[in-house]
């Protein structure tokens, strides 16, 4: 017998409630942003949370934290407008700063528990040459809160969320940015969607910038899809969430 025959790729295309969990405001739409509209277009709904504050890649230095948050939350609910987000949840831990990875783990515990989601979608915190921080701690943050959801005595960030909270199944949890995917999906379709919520956002990009990323992001969509039988993909890593331990 298989092991895949025993914990089977999960299909993302049953998904009903996907939580979408984060570190920087942008980081879901520009790594799976044509797999989510796809998904809530498949009657998917979407929830994002974001871990970070994101201030730290503010172009505009002239704007105070304040006048920053509201220009990337203005450009995340433009995204969010062209994606189908249903509802967004911040965390505010400081962007690139220090801070602790349990209390990030009890916070995406607390979201699990609370929006009883049945995929996760996240980071690959196992990414080659990953560097960035807030991506490594916000993916291994989010895979033990999947794991653990259900081991209701490990505390969240809200009692009352755990003391309401009776365990619901978890179909599987979904990466992207990754360095082995094992699903490439076609996004020909959403490509365009995917796009316009990139370019929503403004704040965080010059327009020299944003022209690099859209060129990288086009020649990446192609570039995964070669081989397959559509011309645009993102590559994801789909694993039932029994396979987030022990290499099952
Ligand atoms: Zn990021």
């Amino acid at each position: 017998m298989s092991i895949e025959s025993i914990l089977p790729k999960p299909n993302i295309f049953e998904a009903k409630r996907v939580l979408c969990i984060q570190p920087h405001y942008d980081d879901n739409d520009i790594g799976a942003g044509g797999t989510l509209a796809l998904l809530q277009q498949n009657g998917a709904e979407l929830f994002y949370l974001t871990a970070t504050d994101d201030l730290m890649g503010i172009v505009d230095h002239a704007l105070s934290d304040e006048e920053a948050a509201q220009a990337l939350r203005h450009d995340q609910f433009a995204a969010g407008e062209i994606v189908g987000v249903k509802e967004q949840f911040w965390l505010g831990y400081p962007d690139a700063g220090e801070y602790n990875y349990f209390a990030l783990r009890r916070d995406f515990l607390k979201h699990i528990r609370m929006l009883r989601p049945d995929f996760i979608l996240t980071v690959d915190p196992w990414l080659t040459y990953e560097a960035h921080h807030d991506h490594i701690q916000t993916g291994l943050a989010a895979a033990e809160a999947v794991m653990f959801a259900g081991l209701t005595k490990i505390p969240s960030s809200d009692p009352t969320v755990d003391t309401a909270y009776t365990p619901h199944d978890i179909k599987g949890i979904i990466f992207y940015h990754t360095r082995e995917p094992n699903q490439i999906l076609d996004i020909s379709e959403t490509w365009e969607a995917k796009l316009a919520a990139v370019r929503c956002y403004e704040a965080q990009f010059t327009s020299q910038e944003m022209n690099q990323l859209v060129m990288a992001l086009d020649a990446k969509s192609q570039q995964v899809a070669a081989g397959e039988s559509f011309p645009r993909g993102e590559a994801l890593k789909v694993l039932h969430t029994s396979a987030l331990h022990c290499g099952l």
